[in-house]
C-alpha cells in the first residue's frame, strides 16, 4: 500500500478503536436512518461522533471525548452552546405552553427586534425552518410580478426545496433527483457575473426574483464583491425583478443587520432562519411591506398570498429568538468571533506555510473555509481567489478532507465543512489548542496533500 494511504487507513482504524460506543451507535442508526445520518453534511468516513451534551465552545461525545466545535449547530449558535440567558428562556417558556393556536406577544417582540436590526425589515413573516424562507420569499416575489423564473447562482445555497435545488453543485445544468423537469425550468443557475444576469434578464422577461447569498456561495466557500451585490440591485430594479438576500447564515453574524448593513445594499427581500431562533428551529422572511401585505390580507381576496405553518413565530423559538437577539444587537459580539476567526485563520496559514502545504484558510466574518489545491501559495488566502468554483465547492469530496477532519477529531477538533463558525464562547485555549491539532494533523497527513 503507498505510504499515504496506509496513512489514512491508519488513521481511520484508530479512530474507530477510539469511539467504540459511537461506532455501535452508527451501526445502529443504520438499521433506522437512511445511511445512518440525518443530514448529508454529517456524512464522514467512518463516521461522526455521537455527542451526548455541549456547552459553550465545547461538546462531549458517548465515549467520552471533548472537542472544540466548529459546527456550531449549524451557525445557528453565535452565543455557543447552552448559552444561560437562552437556557432561561426556554426552560420558562416550555413550561407556559409550546404552542397556543392563537396570537402571543412574544411573536410581535420577535418581528420588533428583526425591524430594529435588520435594514428593509418593513414587514416579518416567521416560518419554521431557512427552506422554508426562501420558498416563501419565492412565491411572495412571484406573486408580485406575475412572473415564475427564479435566477440563482453557481453553489449558492438556498435550502432544499424544489425551486433551488438545481446549481448547488456541479455540473451546474444537471437535474437533481427528485425534482421535475418542469419545475427546474423555471431556475436560470448562472456564473455570479453581472454580465451574464444584465443578458439572461435582458433576454428573459419572466424572471420574479434574483437569490443571492450575499457572502458568496456556502458562507463566502466562493468569495463575491459588495460590488457585484450593487450591481445586483441596479440591474433588478430596473428590469422590476426582485431581489432576495438569503442572509440564512450571514444575517446576524456578519453584523447585527447582515450583509445589507455591511454593504450598503438593501434587498427587497431578506430570508433569515439560524441566528433569529437562538439556536432553536425558525426561520423568516422579511423585506417591503408592499410585498409581505398580501400574507396579511383575508382569505377571500384574490392577491392573498397563502402561507399557513403549525409552527411559525412558535412561542420556544421566539422566546430563545428574542433573548438571542438582544445579546448581540450592538455588534460586540459579532466583531469578537470575527478576531478569533482572523486569529484561527492566521494559525491554520502560519502552518501551511511553514508546512509547504498547497492549502490556505481563508473567509469573513466568522466563517472559516479551508480549500488545498496545486494552485494556492502554502499559507496564502489571496491564492484561493484563483480557483475556480467548481473547485472550491468541491473541496469536501476530494482524498484528504474526511482524513483531515478524522485527524482533527482524533485531536478534539470538530471542523465543519472544512472550516466552521466561531461563537463568542470561543476563546484564546480553544484557539491555541486548535491551532496546535492543526499544525499536528497537517504534519501527519503532509503526504496527502496536492503537490
Ligand atoms: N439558505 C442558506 C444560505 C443556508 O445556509 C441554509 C442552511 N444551511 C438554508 C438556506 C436552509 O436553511 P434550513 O437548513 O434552516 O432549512
Amino acid at each position: 500500500m503507498p505510504h499515504t494511504q496506509a496513512t489514512a487507513t491508519d488513521l481511520m482504524a484508530a479512530y474507530a478503536e477510539a469511539h467504540p460506543r459511537s461506532r455501535a451507535a452508527f451501526e445502529r442508526a443504520n438499521l433506522a436512518l437512511p445511511g445512518g445520518l440525518t443530514h448529508d453534511v454529517r456524512a464522514l468516513v467512518p463516521f461522526l461522533p455521537y455527542i451526548t451534551r455541549a456547552e459553550g465552545s465545547r461538546k462531549w461525545d458517548l465515549d467520552g471525548h471533548e472537542y472544540i466545535d466548529y459546527a456550531m449547530g449549524h451557525g445557528a449558535l453565535i452565543l455557543g452552546h447552552a448559552h444561560p440567558a437562552i437556557v432561561d428562556a426556554v426552560r420558562r417558556q416550555v413550561g407556559i405552553g409550546t404552542h397556543y393556536g392563537a396570537n402571543h406577544l412574544l411573536e410581535i417582540e420577535w418581528a420588533e427586534r428583526i425591524r430594529a436590526m435588520v435594514p428593509g425589515a418593513e414587514l416579518v413573516r416567521f416560518t419554521s425552518s431557512g427552506t422554508e424562507a426562501t420558498l416563501l420569499a419565492l412565491r411572495i416575489a412571484r406573486a408580485a410580478t406575475g412572473r415564475s423564473k427564479l435566477l440563482k447562482f453557481q453553489g449558492h445555497f438556498h435550502g432544499w426545496h424544489d425551486a433551488v435545488a438545481p446549481g448547488q453543485a456541479p455540473p451546474w445544468d444537471a437535474l437533481p433527483q427528485g425534482i421535475p423537469a418542469a419545475v427546474a425550468r423555471e431556475t436560470i443557475v448562472l456564473p455570479a457575473n453581472a454580465a451574464a444576469v444584465e443578458a439572461a434578464l435582458d433576454q428573459d422577461p419572466d424572471i420574479a426574483a434574483v437569490i443571492v447569498e450575499p457572502s458568496g456561495a456556502s458562507f463566502g466557500t466562493v468569495a463575491l464583491s459588495h460590488g457585484f451585490l450593487r450591481d445586483l440591485r441596479r440591474l433588478t430594479t430596473a428590469r422590476g425583478a426582485y431581489l432576495i438576500f438569503d442572509e440564512v447564515i450571514t444575517g446576524f453574524r456578519w453584523a447585527p443587520g447582515g450583509v445589507q448593513e455591511t454593504s450598503g445594499v438593501t434587498a427587497d427581500l431578506v430570508t433569515m432562519a439560524k441566528i433569529l431562533a437562538g439556536g432553536l428551529p425558525g426561520g423568516a422572511v422579511a423585506g417591503r411591506r408592499d410585498l409581505l401585505e398580501p400574507l396579511g390580507l383575508p382569505g377571500s381576496n384574490r392577491r392573498k398570498i397563502q402561507h399557513p405553518g403549525t409552527f411559525n413565530a412558535n412561542p420556544l423559538s421566539a422566546s430563545a429568538g428574542i433573548a438571542c437577539l438582544d445579546l448581540i444587537r450592538d455588534g460586540r459580539a459579532q466583531a469578537k468571533c470575527a478576531d478569533t476567526a482572523a486569529a484561527l485563520r492566521r494559525a491554520y496559514n502560519q502552518t501551511l506555510a511553514s508546512a509547504g502545504v498547497h492549502g490556505a484558510a481563508y473567509g469573513e466574518s466568522s466563517g472559516i473555509h479551508l480549500a488545498f489545491d496545486p494552485q494556492i501559495t502554502p499559507g496564502d488566502p489571496a491564492s484561493v481567489a484563483k480557483l475556480s468554483v467548481d473547485t472550491l465547492k468541491q473541496q469536501r469530496g476530494l482524498t484528504w478532507s474526511a482524513p483531515l477532519t478524522v485527524a482533527m477529531l482524533m485531536r478534539g477538533v470538530h471542523l465543519f465543512g472544512l472550516g466552521g463558525f466561531v461563537s463568542v464562547a470561543h476563546g484564546d485555549e480553544d484557539v491555541a489548542r486548535t491551532a496546535d491539532a492543526f499544525d499536528q494533523s497537517v504534519r501527519q497527513l503532509a503526504d496527502l496533500f496536492p503537490r
